[in-house]
């Protein structure tokens, strides 16, 4: 196993203060690289023996992401007795690499531009009642797209684009599953997953409101970072299907994954941001040491 050779990431959305379930998620990134820093009561990450540990900042979001959390995300995960490489990359600063990754995929032939707004999208699929396969299919990250833009001519996506209209990029998953063939990733819990992009239908790669997309950009930043085991919770799992497409489509390395479990509070029910009491703020304040902390989570 290459395990002690890893390098892994912890990469959080600046959308709010870091809870007890990131305390987790980052602690086990963080012993992924580095294996021995817990026990040895080192500081866990760079310092220890082993990979590297690499924090990035996921704010591609410009209107839910704020540079005071980032501030208190990275303060949060010192307390904790994190250390990682330097510098932290942001990618709101890095969308020169996206554009990049998308001018490749639009050379194939296997992006479009979009143009309908959720409204557009939910009365298209409410009025194809006629055909059933397009109504209610969900896909992980919402209703399947129905292909409207799709069939836009060329003459007609260049005159709304001159126009100004705003429009998102969408991929031709069909077409573009059909140009690598079947596809696997390792899950070290689930094994050998077969990738299923179709899931997603046509995915957004790059928003109406900014040039880039989750899905995107944590691809080619996994890649340009050298991420060897990609660690994130089981919620993520379904997004390694495009993600593993998108590694082929730009001739990325594809890394390990370990989807972990997410951590569940006394009721049962996923720790979420908003859950204040389990900020790891609000426990500091309350005294709480970070060794505290971090047993509270599992790494005593
Ligand atoms: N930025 C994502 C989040 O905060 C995690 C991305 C990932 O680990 O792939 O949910």
């Amino acid at each position: 196993m290459t395990i002690d050779k890893a390098t892994t990431r912890f990469a959080p959305s600046p959308t709010g203060y870091l809870h007890l379930g990131h305390a987790f998620s980052a602690l086990f990134a963080a012993q992924k690289a580095s294996p021995g820093g817990l026990a040895a009561n080192k500081k866990v990450g760079r310092e220890a023996p082993g990979g590297r540990f690499i924090v990035r900042i996921e704010d591609i979001d410009r209107t839910r992401c704020r540079p005071e959390f980032t501030a208190a995300i990275l303060e949060d995960l010192a307390w904790l007795g994190l250390e990682w490489e330097q510098p932290v990359r942001r990618q709101s600063e890095h969308m020169n690499d996206y554009q990049a990754a998308l001018a490749r995929l639009e050379a194939q032939g296997i992006i479009y531009p979009c143009f309908c707004t959720r409204a557009d999208i939910a009365r298209e699929i409410e009025s194809a009642g006629a055909a059933p396969h397009l109504t209610q299919r969900m896909g992980p990250d919402g209703p399947i797209y129905p292909g409207i833009c799709r069939r836009l001519s060329l003459d007609e996506a260049a005159r709304r684009k001159t126009a100004g209209a705003a429009f998102a990029l969408r991929l031709k998953t069909d077409e573009a599953m059909a140009r690598t063939g079947t596809l696997t990733w390792t899950d070290a819990e689930a094994g050998v997953v077969t990738a299923q992009p179709e899931l997603f239908g046509d995915v957004v790669l790059a928003r109406k409101d900014t040039p880039t997309s989750y899905h995107l950009s944590v691809t080619v930043d996994d890649a340009l970072q050298g991420v060897t085991l990609v660690t994130r919770g089981q919620d993520l799992f379904a997004a390694t299907h495009i993600h593993r497409l998108l590694q082929a489509l730009l001739d990325l390395p594809v890394p390990a994954y370990h989807h972990h479990s997410l951590l569940t509070g006394e009721d049962g029910a996923r720790l979420a941001k908003r859950d204040k009491a389990a900020t790891l703020r609000s426990l500091r304040e309350a005294g709480r040491t970070p060794a505290e902390v971090r047993a509270m989570v599992g790494f005593a």
